[in-house]
């Protein structure tokens, strides 16, 4: 039941859970969070998979975009960072 939190302690806003007033009237597909729904693992070992919730510029994607719930979400996080500081993900990708 307990939660790691960010041991690391930096300041990548990337846990906001910023639900936006205004909704846009554009599609809105029904998403299910994948690791609820196919009991993915969320791990820093297999960078291959966290690369899906990543921009390409190397940020993490928000939990709008992806749909994964604010529980796995926030193992995403902070399992990105992990795989950050482990240099398995970049965290910054130039052009
Ligand atoms: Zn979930």
């Amino acid at each position: 039941m307990s939660d790691e939190v960010n041991k690391y302690g930096n300041t990548d806003n990337t846990d906001r859970d910023g639900d936006e007033k205004r909704r846009p009237k554009t599609f809105y597909k029904k998403k299910v969070c994948r690791f609820c729904n196919q009991k993915l693992k969320i791990n820093y070992k297999e960078p291959e998979a966290l690369k899906r919730f990543i921009t390409e510029r190397g940020k993490i994607l928000p939990r709008r975009i992806t749909g994964t719930c604010a529980k796995h979400q926030r193992k995403l996080a902070t399992e990105i960072k992990r795989a950050r500081a482990l240099a398995l993900l970049p965290f910054v990708i130039n052009e």
